[in-house]
């Protein structure tokens, strides 16, 4: 490692800041990142970002409820980020957007 390389931290602030900016050309695979200082191949760069995705979500407070979906009434319980909008959530049914807690109390 060379001893003005960034940080693993700066790198994946820099990657969000990167896919942020061009989230559409990143993601039709058009455009890749101008870093010079990126050795690294550009899928485990990838990888990386997602594991700083779920490290932020590890921290987050999680929801446990039981929903119903409007679609085919189907009940489960569902654990989610507390930030997860409900119409978000997929149904088993493959219905996004129709889950609606039944404010069924839950066991402690
Ligand atoms: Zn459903």
């Amino acid at each position: 490692m060379k001893e003005n390389q960034m940080t693993r931290q700066e790198m994946i602030t820099d990657f969000q800041h990167f896919l942020d900016a061009h989230k559409e050309e990143v993601e039709a695979n058009i455009c890749q990142p101008p870093f010079d200082f990126l050795d690294d191949d550009w899928e485990e760069v990838q990888e990386r970002s997602m594991e700083n995705v779920v490290d932020i979500e590890k921290n987050l407070e999680y929801e446990v409820s039981e929903l119903i979906c409007l679609k085919c009434l189907h009940r489960w319980i569902d654990i989610y980020p507390v930030i997860t909008p409900l119409k978000e959530l997929e149904c088993k049914c493959g219905a996004v957007g129709y889950a609606i807690k039944t404010g069924q109390t839950m066991p402690e």
